[in-house]
């Protein structure tokens, strides 16, 4: 299937490594042309250059915290126009709400919530302007099912999808869809980084518990960032123009509704 999206320009956050390296993958291969950011420069341009070897699109690298505005203003400079946007950055830690303070939901709803609304404010008018747009807000299964453990990112991501879900109605028919995408578990360093919390409160190896939780999920396996990035990919092509504020789930079948 040709998504119809080559040329266009993408700003893909926090992009150095897991599920955000995944999303560039996919585009740049699309013959998207994508500005990829992260906070250590080092990682960031070896993922760079591994995009750059699969000549699809121009890969631009910008190194910076995007929970701060010279963050994010430095990764907005480096993209002639925003045509996609992929807002990710790095989950909160877990924890217990009776130790967090009003600084620790401040620096989760910055990540998880303002982070995003800022960059969507800062492109979703010229997006309707030129009437082509596509903003995926990479969140977490946690939007739909709680993880206990995981307050802070349950309480600031839902901040952020009920806002979307306004927006979301005001700008499809300008062309300019918006929606979540919701990871469940993905093998990736933030995955790796919850099992190793929980290897150590319950005194057992990180291995064991990653395969307790390969055999709880319904697949039997963890997502792959290459699977994640297809998923983003076509909600941002052509075809995903009649999609918008939705919060698509991508969990092996974890989640245990019927709808
Ligand atoms: P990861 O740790 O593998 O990668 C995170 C990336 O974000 C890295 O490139 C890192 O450099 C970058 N980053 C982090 N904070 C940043 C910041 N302030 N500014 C710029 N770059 C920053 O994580 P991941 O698994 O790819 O997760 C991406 C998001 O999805 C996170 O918010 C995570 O909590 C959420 N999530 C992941 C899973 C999973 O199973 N992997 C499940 C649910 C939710």
């Amino acid at each position: 299937m040709d998504l119809g999206i080559e040329g266009k320009w993408a700003l893909v956050c926090a992009a150095s490594k897991g599920l955000g390296k995944g999303c560039a993958q996919a585009l740049v291969k699309e013959g998207v042309n994508v500005v990829i950011t992260a906070r250590g420069a080092e990682a960031l341009e070896a993922t760079a250059a591994e995009l750059r070897a699969l000549k699809g699109g121009e890969v631009r690298a910008v190194a910076g915290d995007i929970t701060t505005p010279e963050g994010r203003a430095a990764a907005l400079a480096a993209c002639p126009q925003v045509d996609i946007l992929v807002n990710n950055a790095g989950g909160p830690p877990p924890g217990d709400f009776r130790d967090w303070d009003r600084d620790a939901w401040i620096k989760a709803l910055d990540a998880n919530m303002l982070t995003p609304i800022e960059l969507m404010k800062a492109v979703v008018d010229p997006m309707m302007s030129r009437g082509f747009g596509r903003i995926v807000n990479i969140t977490s299964a946690a939007v739909k099912a709680p993880i206990d453990i995981l307050g802070l990112s349950n309480g600031a991501r839902s901040g952020l999808t009920g806002f979307t879900a306004g927006l979301a109605r005001k700008t499809v028919a300008k062309g300019v869809t918006i929606n979540g995408l919701l990871p469940g578990p993905f093998d990736t360093d933030r995955l790796r980084v919850t099992m190793a919390g929980a290897a150590k409160a319950g005194g057992v190896s990180i291995d064991a518990i990653a395969d307790q939780r390969r055999k709880q999920n319904p697949s039997g396996r963890f997502g792959t960032p290459e699977e994640f990035g297809a998923m983003c990919a076509f909600l941002c092509s052509v075809h995903g123009g009649f999609i918008t504020g939705q919060n698509i789930l991508m969990d092996g079948g974890a989640y245990p509704g019927t709808f």
